[in-house]
């Protein structure tokens, strides 16, 4: 599982969040991320990794 640092936008901070873009191709430049955190999913940016 590879992990990468964004924005949360629950806790509005900067988390460590998993990233699924194996499990759902969306695309080369966004992915499917989760908050290891806070378990909220959303879509990210790749470029926006912190
Ligand atoms: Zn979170």
């Amino acid at each position: 599982m590879e992990k990468q640092r964004f924005l949360c936008r629950v806790e509005k901070e900067i988390t460590d969040h998993s990233v699924l873009k194996n499990e759902v191709p969306l695309g080369m430049e966004v992915a499917l991320v989760q908050c290891l955190r806070c378990g909220v999913m959303g879509i990210k940016k790749l470029a926006d990794a912190k």
